[in-house]
């Protein structure tokens, strides 16, 4: 019966990760707390009912945190105030992240009461336990029950990592090293996997071995544009909206993207001939969240993959540019989205949310969704149900979105580049595990919306059968095990 898993959210969808590891009745490991974003949060249910941890956190010997993305520990401040008090677990970069998040979580939905947030980001800061990529960290000890856990790096964003556990019960007695002693098991949790060129962060690597593997699976049905084809493409669409005079917004994850973005960007503006339009191009981060990541990013270079050292040695700052401005106070940003729906002189500006459901972003759509000249620019997952999905899927064709309650016509220009994509596509998940040395028995899809889980589900079930050697493989859609 154990080890078992219990999936408390990202399982049918792409929001709300938390996933507990039941070792036997008595203990258990929870792998991230998120929240729910977009069509996956149930409107019905007030919003503290809604987020409060519906599930006993008295076996839970410590929350392992994969990355800091805000569907992965936006549910934190929850868990605490249900009175968990064990080891949170990250790794390096994301101690320096979390309690960032945490505190702006903290000031959108709960309270900003200064006094308050202190008290809480300190219980924070003591229950963090930092944990260096790749070193094992034991659990569990006692009564025949071992666990260890391990991170390892999953390229989604910085300090994003996959988990490892080792799990050995004894069959009979105290846990020995003699065969048939104890039973074992490895069992990893992907978390978000990126994709192998994210700008910043090397590709991950597979793990050595699993018995059980939780996959996620966003893009478990489709394929990313490649590297190159994807930085064309954004230069061509800077440079159409910047002849058309048009500003080009893009609605991105304050943490992660707009880096990835930034960096982007640098490279587009350093390579351009002097003579390009692109040489007149202003870029904005309007976002005091995104800013002090991008200043988080800069100062954990270490964690940087070559090519980004590459060009730090050439003298180049990948994450910070001339052209580039970042806008702080909240006047300062309704003066700037004023001033920008007048103004012909082209600016691309980069604000959050990045599925446009709140946000700075939102002002910047009300303004500019109107006027053909601009243009729209996707680079991240749209959930189901967000008004980034609906500017998608409706504004090529002329249609509208709502957006606080009012209908907005669109005529701008929507256009999505796939390949900035964080997560990695069909071909790299399965590669993931292609490239493992003992591949696991059984491999439980989370993390992805049906269509991508069932496509996914068909991809694995294909590289196992391709191989007579290989054993045989379950692959299940988590949360619908007996359906
Ligand atoms: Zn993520």
């Amino acid at each position: 019966m154990y080890p078992k898993i219990d999936h408390h959210g990202g399982a049918q969808g792409v929001t709300g990760s938390c996933h507990q590891l039941w070792f036997d009745h008595k203990h258990s490991l929870l792998v991230d707390c998120g929240l729910f974003q977009g069509q996956e949060v149930d409107d019905d249910l007030p919003a503290l009912e809604r987020l409060s941890i519906d599930f006993p956190i008295e076996t839970i010997e410590a929350l392992v945190v994969t990355h800091v993305h805000i569907d992965h520990i936006g549910r934190l401040p929850y868990l605490l105030a249900a009175g968990f008090r064990g080891p949170i677990i990250c790794s390096p970069p994301s101690a320096h992240l979390l309690p960032l998040v945490i505190e702006d979580a903290l000031k959108i939905g709960f309270t900003r009461n200064k006094v308050l947030i202190e008290r809480f980001l300190d219980q924070v800061n003591q229950q963090l336990v930092v944990l260096p990529y790749k070193q094992w960290h034991s659990l569990l000890d006692q009564n025949g029950l071992a666990v260890k856990v391990r991170l390892q790096r999953a390229g989604h964003i910085l300090g994003s990592a996959y988990i490892e556990v080792d799990y050995r019960s004894a069959v009979h007695g105290e846990l020995s090293q003699r065969e048939g002693n104890h039973k074992s098991q490895r069992i990893v949790f992907s978390g978000d996997l990126g994709a192998p060129w994210t700008p910043l962060l090397p590709a991950p690597r597979s793990p050595y071995r699993a018995d059980i593997l939780v996959l996620e699976s966003t893009y478990g049905d489709r394929l990313h544009q490649h590297r190159r084809e994807r930085s064309q493409q954004l230069a061509q669409l800077i440079e159409h909206a910047m002849h058309r005079k048009g500003h080009i917004i893009i609605p991105a994850f304050s943490i992660g993207r707009t880096q990835e973005l930034l960096y982007e960007l640098e490279h587009l503006l350093h390579q351009a001939e002097p003579d390009s339009v692109l040489k007149e191009l202003e870029v904005i981060v309007d976002s005091p969240l995104a800013a002090k990541f991008t200043q988080s990013y800069r100062e954990l270079k270490e964690w940087w993959d070559k090519e980004a050292w590459r060009r730090y040695r050439q003298g180049r700052h990948p994450l910070s540019f001339e052209e580039l401005y970042t806008v702080d106070s909240h006047d300062e940003h309704l003066q700037t989205v004023n001033y920008l729906s007048r103004s012909q002189r082209s600016t691309l500006v980069i604000a959050a949310s990045g599925m446009a459901s709140g946000g700075r972003i939102v002002n910047y759509l009300k303004a500019m969704l109107g006027q053909s000249r601009h243009q729209i620019l996707f680079t991240g997952y749209q959930a189901k149900g967000t008004p980034g999905a609906d500017i998608l899927r409706y504004g090529p064709a002329g249609g509208w979105v709502t957006l606080d309650g009012q209908r907005y016509d669109i005529r701008a220009s929507v256009q999505q580049i796939s390949g900035y994509s964080a997560h990695a596509d069909q071909k790299d998940l399965v590669n993931f595990v292609r490239c493992m040395r003992d591949k696991p028995q059984e491999i439980r899809l989370v993390h992805g919306d049906n269509k991508a889980r069932v496509a996914l589900k068909g991809q694995l079930e294909r590289l196992y059968s391709s191989d007579a050697r290989m054993d045989e493989v379950q692959v299940l859609l988590a949360g619908q095990e007996n359906g």
